[in-house]
This record gives structure tokens, C-alpha cells and sequence, in this order.
């Protein structure tokens, strides 16, 4: 089962919905992520949320390509699980590469073909480029390379699949070098971690 995120055209940049883009929905102690190689401010990327927690996923974007972006655990880029309770619009940095230049609106369609399948499926059914294709909800990871799947840093179980994301369009798009993203939590212990593969 494959639960695709199609873009769904521009929203409000602090819509209380799965998007990319916009300003991440935060509890009131919240502090903007900083790079640990640049400590500039990072990038929102996307923001997910799953009913009880919405995990939000930054990015650094001041020096692309220098501040080991891909890495799980270099400080280039870091993924956040909040509870999904009172939550409200950050505040956002006035300096650095801090948004994407649209907050997407993302529609779920599930198909019961493995990722890849699904993305080509829905490509030619609806006549729609592949880049219109955010990504994936949950699920089986799409692994570029080998499999990176993250444990937990707390409880040392294997993490799962919050949402694989793709670079999308080039208004919405983030720099995965060609590749895609990937987002995994275990929200039980609410530690998440990001990562990507070109
Ligand atoms: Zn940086
Ligand atoms: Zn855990």
C-alpha cells in the first residue's frame, strides 16, 4: 500500500494540513533549527502531521552542497516531532535561506502498487508530470542507495517512514541533489531524523 502526495496548488503558508513550504506549525518553546556547520538559520521544508504529533522537517539552504545537508546526523538538517496540540505558526528568522518560496498544498491518493509503480500509474492516468509527485505518506521507503533506515535514538528501534519527499516542482522545490528525502520518527519517544539520497 502506497499512499502518494500529490501537489494540490498553493495554500496559506500556516495551513494546519500536510504541506511543504510555509511556516512550521510550533509549540510556544519552539526555537528555529541552526545549522551545526554553518549555524545559519535552516529552511522549513514540510511539515506532517499524523493526528497526535506534526513533525516538521528543516533543511540548511545557506551553502548548498557545504554543510553535509544529506547526512542523518551531521547538523545539516534536522527533523522535529511536536504534539499535535496547541501548536501555532513559528516565528520566523529574519536572516538566512529560511523558506521555500510556496507553501503546497498536498492531496493523498493510495494505490495498492509499490511506490514506484504508483508514481508511474498516477503520472499516465492523469496526465500529470512526475514532478508534480511530493512524495510519499508513510510506507515503504524508495531507497536511492542502500538502506538507511534510522534507529531510534532513545528506545533503539528502527524508525519508520514519516514521508519520503521527492524535489518537486520548481516552485516548491528542495535540493536533494537529484534524489529524495526521507523523514522517519518513532513518536512514541517523539525523535525523528532526515536524510537524503541522490
Ligand atoms: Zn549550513
Ligand atoms: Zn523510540
Amino acid at each position: 500500500m502506497t499512499t502518494l502526495m500529490t501537489y494540490a496548488g498553493p495554500v496559506a503558508d500556516d495551513a494546519p494540513t500536510t504541506r511543504t513550504g510555509g511556516v512550521p506549525l510550533a509549540p510556544a518553546d519552539f526555537t528555529w533549527p541552526t545549522c551545526a556547520m554553518c549555524s545559519g538559520s535552516m529552511q522549513f521544508l514540510a511539515q506532517v502531521l499524523t493526528g497526535e504529533h506534526a513533525v516538521a522537517i528543516f533543511m540548511c539552504a545557506n551553502d548548498p552542497g557545504l554543510c553535509e545537508e544529506w547526512d542523518p546526523a551531521a547538523g545539516g538538517n534536522r527533523a522535529l516531532v511536536f504534539p499535535a496540540s496547541e501548536l501555532a505558526p513559528a516565528q520566523v528568522p529574519a536572516e538566512g535561506e529560511t523558506r521555500l518560496p510556496e507553501a503546497s498544498g498536498i492531496d493523498l491518493v493510495t494505490d495498492d502498487a509499490p511506490y514506484e509503480t504508483a508514481r508511474e500509474q498516477w503520472a499516465k492516468t492523469n496526465g500529470r508530470p512526475r514532478r508534480e509527485i511530493l512524495g510519499q505518506l508513510g510506507g515503504t521507503p524508495s531507497w536511492l542507495q542502500g538502506d538507511e533506515t534510522p534507529t531510534c535514538a532513545s528506545c533503539t528501534q528502527p524508525m519508520n517512514l514519516v514521508a519520503q519527499l521527492e524535489q518537486g516542482l520548481s516552485r516548491t522545490e528542495m535540493n536533494f541533489g537529484g534524489g529524495s528525502g526521507y523523514a522517519f520518527a518513532c513518536l512514541p519517544c517523539a525523535e525523528a531524523t532526515f536524510l537524503w539520497q541522490s
